[in-house]
């Protein structure tokens, strides 16, 4: 099954599609997370809202080990998530949709595995699966790669780190993409993001963006994201040609 993870943003997928039911699953981390299986392009899709129902969990604070382990035992295997992130480059304007192919992580205070009984390494070399980023990068107006910054939250970034991300070839910085990649990873998911442009990163652009210019920015990421989702959700298949349902062969010592 087809899993959307809807970060910022991406509630109104939730009224684009025809409901099919809820379903509440029960997790070994402490909370139930609730999904919906909706209805798209004659596919069961399950979507479930990272920040909590009514947007009510801050970045730092999300339980992404509820999160993907609720998709996992109601049987995804293939993930597309949705981030909301500032650009670092003044020419990625905000509006763009950005396909990301790799993170840094410079996260500090979150549960980023699902071992802590037995020593596992999951390989990150390309964090995210190169079949579903075919799928979303083909035919479409996207931006096609890009390192993804990760940050702790929830305070935006100061202009020297925003600098210093830059120059380490940082393209987007966003405070929800890691763990989450990495724990799809680990129970051997397909898992792709699609990351919304909102606006610069602190120092980028000479001018602030207008509160107007992100609400547009916002608008605009919107439409073309369920646009996005839909064609991809409707030609995904099983022949990807990756190794991501054979992660954990190489990774348990
Ligand atoms: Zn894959």
């Amino acid at each position: 099954m087809i899993g959307v993870i809807g970060g910022t943003g991406a509630e109104s997928l939730l009224d684009m599609y025809p409901f099919i039911e809820t379903k509440t699953v029960e997790t070994d981390y402490g909370v139930s997370p609730t999904i919906s299986i909706l209805e798209v392009e004659n596919k069961q899709v399950a979507y479930i809202p990272r920040h909590s129902k009514n947007h009510s969990t801050p970045p730092h604070m999300i339980n992404y080990r509820a999160n993907i382990e609720a998709l996992h035992l109601i049987g995804v295997t293939d993930v597309f998530a949705t981030n909301s992130v500032g650009s670092l480059d003044i020419n990625v304007e905000p509006g763009t949709l950005l396909i990301p192919d790799n993170f840094i992580d410079f996260t500090k205070n979150r549960k980023s595995t699902f071992y802590d009984d037995e020593v596992v390494h999951i390989d990150c070399t390309n964090p995210y699966c190169e079949g579903l980023r075919g799928m979303l990068i083909d035919g479409n107006d996207v931006y096609p790669e890009g390192i993804y910054i990760a940050t702790e939250g929830p305070r935006f970034e100061s202009g020297a780190e925003i600098q210093f991300y830059k120059s380490i070839g940082g393209k987007v910085v966003g405070m929800t993409g890691v763990p989450e990649v990495v724990l799809a990873r680990e129970k051997q998911m397909c898992y792709a993001s699609i990351c919304a442009v909102t606006n610069y990163a602190a120092s980028i652009s000479p001018n602030n963006l207008t509160i107007t210019e992100v609400v547009d920015a916002m608008k605009m990421c919107e439409e073309s994201l369920i646009e996005l989702l839909t064609s991809t959700i409707k030609k995904t298949d099983e022949n990807r040609g990756c190794d991501c349902k054979k992660l954990l062969n190489d990774a348990i010592i």
